[in-house]
């Protein structure tokens, strides 16, 4: 194994960033101002008792920025209406929309600058969606997570989407922050029961977006302690939480007051190894996205007495650094990287994680190699002609391209007059296997049955017709794990018993589990649809006891970015999409 692979398989955990406290007795910590809600005594290594609840453990503190000891020396002390943990997707509109709102509002943010991710985010447009259609659509959506579904807070989202995603919109415009591209492309027509209107903008980045709207609402009078992670919350002797510790880059800690609420909006856990492998052990192996996402909010939330949702969590896994997204949910031929076949192709890439969860080690795991010809048009028609997968091919010797490197890191998509040549473009360097492979593929399409795995015969479509096309997908990047503390219908973090917390919210992946189910099946760009979402309306309810925004964003005032250069919607015609969610 080169050292490039063995790095990339090296996950990045981060290890004990600030020492947790042991030796600290229970009683030691009862009626203190700060002290987290204990509920029950884990041991400590060294022996000694650190009270901790019951879904967590000393390992999570350690993996996090959270401090046990009770802090009580503070180089500042200040107070706003509104204290958002996390400038992310959730946390910069809910610090915008408090400001809107008229409230003072302090975000405490642990790296030195904002930071956010994904690109799409989605809405549904209630002006051209059938109500019925929307009930049955999101039924459907129930249904595709089996049911462990979060009802309550799937509507919270898709009632306001398309004020949340007018809003952020216009304020993106305002900041000179244009979406790259507006579709509809997502929306159903279900038969009997009429559209709903999916409209989803793609912005040049959300962290491009994030960074302006934090930038313009730190000149509209917000203040952002960047570098400060959020380390502890501050309880009253009810329980209800009534501010934050932050720790500064030079070790002294801040305390914030909140008159209002403290909205926690920390992300997910994928580096915090231990909280991951039990609320989603299935992920372990897969690389992770992102850097210093350790739970921080998920903690801090249990240890004021929140719960974190039971696992496993929804995952996302993108095979994002690929260039062939027009074949992410076309079942054609796959076989790993030892050239076996291994699925049945009709699982969409949100799934490949985990079919793969079951057979292969973290190695195995790095790559997929799909084959299709050029008759592809004919054989999977509707998803590409032969000139779109020509333009993506970036891999023949003879045009000047580089060889991929077969089952090390590259992922592109190669041609090859003969599959000897294809595979060689590709960097396979032992070839037999994988034209074993294709043969014994070639093989169960002329017999018409697919009696390995089972795959719909209408799909069974030998690759026989040079030039061939191979293209190295990567599944295993790890983006979210989309599952947060227990909260209520309007992302207040519940006890045990069920009760709000007074003072707690929980929004983005931070708070919630919408979904419910082992992989993100749910609306292209609802992830961050929803963080929007959830972080501008939880601030609205901790200032107003309601939902109504004092300047609601009309669909209508951006509506027209999501027409066609004919004016059309795709909605206005039902004949070109789906009659079913789309799945991907
Ligand atoms: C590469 C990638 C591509 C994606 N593409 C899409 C897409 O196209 N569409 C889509 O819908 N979803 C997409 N997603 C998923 C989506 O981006 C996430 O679900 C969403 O960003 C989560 O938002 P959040 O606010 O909950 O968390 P984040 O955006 O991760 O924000 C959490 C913030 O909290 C900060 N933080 C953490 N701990 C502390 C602490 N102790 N104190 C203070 N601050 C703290 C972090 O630094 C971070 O800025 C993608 C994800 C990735 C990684």
């Amino acid at each position: 194994m080169s050292d490039k692979t063995m790095a990339f398989n090296r996950r990045s955990f981060v290890k004990g960033g600030i020492a947790a406290a042991s030796g600290l007795a229970l009683g030691a910590l009862a009626g203190c101002g700060n002290a987290p809600v204990k509920s029950q005594a884990e041991p400590a290594a060294g022996g000694s008792s650190v009270a901790l609840p019951d879904s967590i453990t000393m390992a999570d503190v350690e993996n996090s920025a959270v401090e046990l000891e009770p802090i009580t020396d503070f180089a500042a002390e200040e107070t706003y209406d509104i204290v958002v943990v996390g400038a992310g997707c959730a946390g910069v509109p809910a610090v915008v929309t408090a400001l809107e709102e008229g409230a003072t509002v302090c975000c405490l943010q642990k790296e030195s600058i904002v930071s956010a991710n994904g690109a799409g985010a989605s809405c549904v447009a209630h002006k051209y969606s059938d109500p019925a259609a929307v009930a049955r659509w999101t039924s459907l959506w129930a249904e595709e997570n089996l049911w462990r579904f979060n009802r309550e807070l799937f509507k919270y989202w898709e009632e306001r989407s398309d004020e949340t995603l007018s809003w952020i919109l216009q304020k993106g415009l305002a900041v000179g922050v244009e979406p790259n591209v507006c579709l509809t492309g997502e929306s159903v027509y279900l038969d009997g029961l009429g559209t709903v209107a999916v409209c989803k903008a793609i912005q040049p980045g959300n962290q491009v977006l994030m960074e302006a709207l934090a930038a313009q609402a730190e000149k509209d009078g917000a203040v952002f302690h960047y570098s400060t992670p959020a380390v502890q919350l501050v309880q009253d002797e009810s329980g209800a939480v009534t501010g934050v510790v932050g720790k500064a880059s030079d070790g002294s800690y801040i305390k914030v007051n909140a008159n209002k609420g403290v909205i926690l909006a920390a992300g997910d856990y994928m580096n915090n190894e231990s909280l991951l492998n039990r609320y989603n052990g299935d992920v372990i192996d897969w690389q992770p996205d992102l850097i210093n996402h350790t739970g921080d909010g998920h903690i801090l939330g249990a240890l004021a007495g929140g719960r974190i949702a039971p696992g496993p969590h929804p995952r996302q896994i993108h095979s994002l650094f690929s260039d062939d997204r027009m074949f992410l949910a076309t079942p054609i031929l796959s076989l790993d990287p030892e050239g076996n076949r291994f699925m049945n192709e009709e699982v969409v890439m949100t799934d490949w994680n985990t079919v793969m969860k079951y057979r292969y080690s973290a190695d195995m795991k790095k790559h997929l190699y799909r084959f299709l010809d050029s008759a592809v048009e004919e054989k999977f028609p509707g998803v590409a002609t032969v000139e779109d997968v020509e333009a993506l091919v970036q891999g023949t010797i003879e045009g000047g391209g580089e060889r991929g490197s077969g089952l090390g890191v590259g992922l592109a998509t190669y041609k090859g007059d003969t599959l000897e040549e294809l595979l060689y473009n590709m960097g396979i360097d032992d070839p037999q296997p994988f034209l074993d492979g294709i043969a014994r593929y070639n093989e169960l399409c002329a017999s018409g049955a697919d009696t390995d795995f089972g795959k719909n015969p209408a799909y069974m479509k030998a690759v026989d017709t040079p030039p061939f096309y191979g293209i190295i997908n990567n599944p295993e990047t790890l983006s979210a794990n989309n599952g947060g503390l227990l909260v209520d219908g309007h992302y207040q973090v519940i006890d045990a018993e069920g009760n709000p917390i007074p003072g707690l919210f929980s929004a983005g992946v931070n708070g919630g589990d919408v979904c419910g189910g082992i992989n993100w099946h749910m609306p292209a760009g609802s992830s961050n649809g929803h963080c929007f979402n959830a972080g501008r309306y939880t601030v609205i309810y901790a200032l107003t006891g309601g939902l109504t925004p004092s300047k609601p964003a009309k669909f209508e005032d951006v509506e027209d970015m999501f027409r066609d250069p004919n004016g059309k919607f795709m909605w206005d015609k039902p004949e070109l999409i789906s009659h079913d969610i789309p799945r991907w």
